[in-house]
């Protein structure tokens, strides 16, 4: 028997919502198959929290998490709470504690009527993003000099070390390699005359490691026209912290839009926990309504699986949602449907069986 501890972080909004799928789908494997088990702990952390208490989690919270298998978020932001102290003090703050220096987002069609591209089929469309997910353009490093006054300067500074840079082109390298894939890396070395001219040279340098793995190398800006005209050149993708922020939500975009869209924050040496989240926010617009789409949280579950090695569950939770999304007759609003979020789950936990 093996167990699976996992800490819940509903957080805001459509969060909740969204995560009670997700729980709901991880119980109904429980149930189906007698050698796994699951058990949750949650933490009402998020902005409600902060604005009761002033923190957005607790002051040892990052200790009160580190013994979890894996951390399961819905989503943090409130109107009222400044976007930055909601994404500094709880996602980027478990980011770079536990060194979830990979972030996986996968942008797959999965069903030609989702996409705005009216050419492309599910065969185009279909890629893994590794985003550098610790430093870079997101490391917080900079200043505001003169501020306030007319000659204030302000200053965001990337910082790309060399392990970091070169511990995601290796994982992404290794990835392609493993899945038989090409391998394309998107960078801006023509503008940025530091930071992209050392993230071409690492790709470079590691990719000699890597003759079987076919390399291309974007910049960033044709990066995205190809992303919108020619979206079967992308196989595996890495990317800096920004321009992967930027470009998975493109890619949610020409897929479904966010309701579709997963992520997981892993650090792939399993030294702490890993994070598994949807890509979107707390969506204050719907919450409450109960039509906020749960797919994306599912999937989160499917790479939440692939992680602990029990692939054939994670197998079969993309299949599910694949099946899903193809019969179209239960989908929420956003993907055309009419279905409210919890329907949208238990049709989900009625159609997930093993198929291998
Ligand atoms: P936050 O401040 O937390 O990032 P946000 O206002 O930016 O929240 P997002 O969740 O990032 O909202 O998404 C933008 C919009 O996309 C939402 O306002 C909502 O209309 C739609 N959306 C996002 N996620 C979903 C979902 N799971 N189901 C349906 N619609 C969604
Ligand atoms: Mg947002």
């Amino acid at each position: 028997m093996k167990n699976f501890d996992i800490a819940l972080i509903p957080g805001d909004g459509i969060g909740p919502e969204v995560v009670t799928e997700g729980v709901k789908v991880l119980k109904a494997i429980e149930k189906m198959d007698t050698k796994l088990s699951f058990s949750f702990t949650e933490f009402p952390w998020g902005c409600e929290h902060y604005l009761k208490t002033g923190k957005m989690m607790d002051d040892d919270g990052i200790n009160k998490l580190r013994h979890f298998d894996a951390i399961y978020l819905g989503a943090v932001g409130y109107p009222g709470v400044p976007d930055h102290i909601s994404l500094w003090e709880l996602l980027l703050r478990i980011r770079k504690e536990f060194d979830q220096y990979v972030n996986l987002r996968p942008v797959t069609l999965l069903n030609q009527s989702l996409t705005p591209l009216k050419s492309k089929t599910e065969e185009d469309i279909d890629f893994l993003v590794i985003r550098e997910n610790s430093e870079g353009e997101y490391a917080g490093a900079g200043d505001r000099l003169f501020k306030g006054q007319p000659e204030e300067v302000v200053l965001q500074t990337g910082v790309f070390s060399r392990k970091g840079t070169e511990r995601i082109i290796r994982y992404a390298y290794e990835e392609a390699r493993k899945s038989n894939r090409t391998l394309t890396s998107i960078s801006k070395g023509n503008a940025l005359n530091y930071s992209m001219v050392f993230w071409d040279e690492v790709i470079e340098e590691v990719g000699k490691e890597y003759p079987d793995v076919e390399t291309y190398s974007y910049l960033v800006d044709a990066a995205s026209l190809y992303l919108v005209s020619d979206p079967e050149r992308f196989e595996v993708v890495v990317t800096s912290n920004l321009f992967g922020d930027i470009i998975t939500d493109l890619g949610a975009g020409i897929t479904g839009g966010l309701g579709l869209a997963t992520g997981a924050n892993v650090n792939p040496e399993k030294q702490y926990p890993s994070m598994f989240e949807p890509v979107h926010g707390s969506a204050p617009d719907i919450a409450g309504k109960g039509i906020a789409n749960p797919i994306a949280a599912i999937w989160s579950v499917s790479q939440m699986l692939d992680f602990f090695g029990e692939e054939r569950w994670g197998k079969a939770v993309l299949t599910t949602i694949q099946d899903m999304v193809k019969e179209t007759e239960m989908l929420t609003p956003d993907l055309g449907g009419n279905a409210a979020t919890g329907d949208v789950g238990d049709s989900f936990i009625e159609k997930l069986k093993i198929t291998a």
